[in-house]
């Protein structure tokens, strides 16, 4: 969906309202203080005196707003607004930042920085996402990402940087996060915990530290001569495609992009490449899972 179609299916506050209602309660407005579904549809004044429609619950006597215990939580924006940047942090593949996002739809850089992150937080995967599996080959590799520093040495600069892990099948998902140090000790569990016990081949780059990492009967190390062969073909390709989708998209729209962020623009990144094959559903996938999740609160984001 872009901005045009958005605006067209919803052009109002209420159309968009609805349709945010519809998604949470598919089958009718629930009370989320009692669960009961007897809630009735009341106008209140909010703080500032605007009028706001409120559910109240015929059993409890509870009022919550249609966006209560979910991450648009508190948020004054219009929902309108809402969608249009949900529409546009799902739209581009490289991703897109708050500074761009402000000026397509006018709002505060704070503001814009706050939604997106929010937004961001709906477009996480599960925990539990394995990669991999029966008759699946993935791949491993690791880049550095970031801490570009001028005037200072090759090696100041590698210091700053931060290593991140990437996993790839061919051909299918991803898995992207960063690591304290390229050492076994923290890339062990990255690939324990990531990859399927059941694949059967995992590819690598030459690099002897994978060896102590993966069953030997399961690995497979990139061919040195046959890449210098061909120079645009690696064992490694998918994953290394993916690193450097990821930091043209980094260098392009996130400038300022801290380190202790990164692991969740890396996690937005990868839910929409995973989902490649999806777009006209990612609008209302990603509204959904803004819909089911709890509300991140502003201190939690700055620390
Ligand atoms: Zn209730």
């Amino acid at each position: 969906m872009n901005l045009f179609s958005l605006a067209k299916k919803f052009p109002t506050e209420d159309a968009a309202l609805l349709h945010l209602i519809k998604t949470r309660w598919p089958h009718g407005v629930r009370c989320v203080a009692c669960d009961c579904d007897k809630c009735w549809l009341v106008e209140a004044k909010g703080t500032t005196g605007k009028p706001r429609k409120l559910f109240q619950c015929s059993d409890c006597g509870y009022q919550f707003s249609a966006t209560a215990n979910t991450l648009f939580h508190d948020s004054h924006l219009p929902l309108t607004k809402w969608f249009a940047v949900i529409c546009l942090m799902v739209e581009g593949k490289k991703g897109i930042s708050a500074s761009q996002v402000r000026r397509h739809v006018p709002m505060t850089y704070k503001t814009a920085w706050y939604v997106c992150h929010r937004i961001r937080e709906a477009m996480q995967e599960p925990k539990s996402l394995k990669l991999g599996g029966e008759s699946t080959t993935v791949e491993i590799d690791e880049t550095y990402v970031g801490g570009r520093k001028r005037g200072t040495g090759v090696k100041a600069g590698r210091r700053a940087k931060t290593i991140v892990v990437g996993i790839a099948e061919r051909d299918g998902r991803i898995h992207l996060q960063t690591v304290r140090s390229a050492k076994n000790h923290y890339v062990r569990p990255v690939i324990r915990e990531k990859v399927d016990p059941e694949t059967p081949k995992i590819v690598t780059d030459g690099a002897g530290r994978y060896r102590t990492m993966i069953p030997r009967e399961k690995h497979e190390q990139g061919n040195h001569k046959r890449e210098l062969h061909n120079k645009n073909w690696t064992t490694t390709q998918t994953v290394e495609n993916a690193f450097s989708l990821f930091k043209r998209g980094l260098v392009g729209n996130y400038h300022q992009l801290s380190a202790e962020h990164l692991d969740r623009y890396l996690g937005e990144f990868c839910w929409r490449y995973n989902r490649r094959k999806m777009q006209p559903w990612l609008f209302d996938m990603t509204l959904v899972n803004l819909l089911n999740k709890k509300p991140l609160p502003y201190k939690e984001l700055t620390f």
